[in-house]
């Protein structure tokens, strides 16, 4: 049982099988005044998105960005985004709104697909417990008071996690309902989270809940939101992997894969496929939300590359995550905490205006992340074929 090292080879998995959600808006005109004129449903494009999912670092942003924002006039807080109408992509259900509270949002589940379950951020403004319009959409108290419900003005739908409820605006009493059709309007984009000092541009966050039952915003269920692009259509970006170094894996029967003292890693290098050194792209966005590990014994042939599997051990580590503890990087990340999956990744002095992969500071056209915990899939104690499993590799780059 000598010949055993550790050689780790890394994909990307970006895509899902089923068929990918369009995501609409519909534009207005006049969208703050008293008679909003909306046009035809406009598809988001991958250009709109300006800020990726993962690791960011910025003065007053989100350290960890738990989902995407498209930002169709990004940087100008007089954008006209203001009231747009969100479309609703397929069939579903309401199933969870947070609509009292300073930031507003709502999940929503796809009623013929219960893993495709999208979240709306920032919808409407800050204020807390006030009626509100924004376009023709109005945010009012349910007359009972035991709820927040959207009313359309132009469908004449009221919108609310709980059906039956009445709420009146106007003149007239609408009775909430918690499903819509495909291209219902639902929400308005807006800009709630800020505050009167440090408002947000008005845009939309995009969240794909794991769980639409919960709450995906606060610290203590960031493992609640995945990377929407791995439902959302998207223009994909592609990369070379390879891994750099690893830190405290060695080679087995010399000494341990972990010895229990130190905590072990795998740096990785992400590479935009097709970019010079030096070159850096602005259109693409980073759209990993998982690796695979796979390895092999020493001296055997690549294709005997296996996916590390098991009773308690499976190499898939998503990104930033931790597969042991419900834990992405610590709340002091990037303070390169040792518990931290993604302790470092790259320079984080900016926004995620650009790909996180492409950092600025080297002008290159590569990031790095680095991934630790490995060594609850690989104890010195594991003998390969025996406690775990091997899977046949799968390509997964693209
Ligand atoms: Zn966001």
């Amino acid at each position: 049982m000598k010949n055993f090292i550790l050689i780790i080879l890394l994909c990307s998995q970006l895509q899902i099988s089923f068929g990918q959600i369009v995501l609409r808006y519909e534009p207005c005109t006049n969208c703050q005044g008293s008679n909003p004129v909306y046009d035809p449903a406009v598809n988001y494009s991958t250009w709109d998105l300006n800020s990726d999912f993962g690791p960011r670092d910025c003065t007053s942003c989100t350290w960890w960005h738990q989902g995407i924002d498209y930002n169709i006039a990004s940087g100008n807080n007089n954008t006209p985004e203001t009231g747009f109408h969100i479309i609703a992509p397929f069939d579903g259900t309401i199933t969870y709104a947070s609509l009292n509270s300073s930031y507003k949002y709502i999940i929503i589940r796809d009623q013929n697909n219960n893993s495709r379950n999208l979240g709306f951020g920032h919808i409407f403004d800050s204020r807390i417990g006030v009626t509100q319009v924004s376009g023709d959409m109005v945010l009012k108290r349910t007359d009972d008071e035991s709820n927040w419900a959207i009313i359309c003005l132009s469908t004449a739908m009221a919108y609310c996690v709980e059906a039956g409820l009445q709420v009146t605006y106007g003149q007239n009493v609408y009775e909430t309902q918690n499903i819509f059709l495909e291209d219902d309007p639902i929400a308005p984009i807006g800009n709630s989270g800020g505050t009167a000092l440090n408002p947000y541009d008005p845009h939309l966050h995009l969240y794909y809940a794991n769980d639409p039952t919960m709450a995906v915003s606060s610290s203590a269920d960031r493992n609640n939101a995945k990377n929407p692009l791995q439902i959302v259509d998207h223009q994909n970006t592609n990369y070379n992997i390879t891994i750099e170094s690893t830190n405290n894996l060695t080679e087995y029967g010399k000494t341990p894969f972990y010895n229990g003292g130190a905590l072990s890693s795998v740096k990785v290098k992400i590479t935009l496929a097709g970019a010079a050194l030096g070159e850096r792209y602005t259109n693409a966005t980073m759209d990993i939300d998982s690796t695979l590990i796979f390895i092999k014994r020493y001296g055997e042939a690549d294709d005997n590359y296996s996916l590390i599997i098991g009773g308690n051990y499976l190499s898939k580590i998503v990104m930033g995550g931790r597969t042991d503890h419900k834990r992405y990087p610590s709340n002091g990340w990037p303070s390169n905490n040792a518990s931290d999956i993604a302790i470092n990744a790259g320079n984080n002095n900016r926004t995620g205006i650009v790909p996180h992969a492409y950092s600025d500071d080297n002008q290159g056209n590569h990031d790095f992340l680095f991934f630790s915990d490995f060594y609850t899939r690989i104890k010195n104690a594991d003998q390969f074929g025996g406690t775990l499993d091997f899977h046949p590799w799968q390509p997964q780059c693209s």
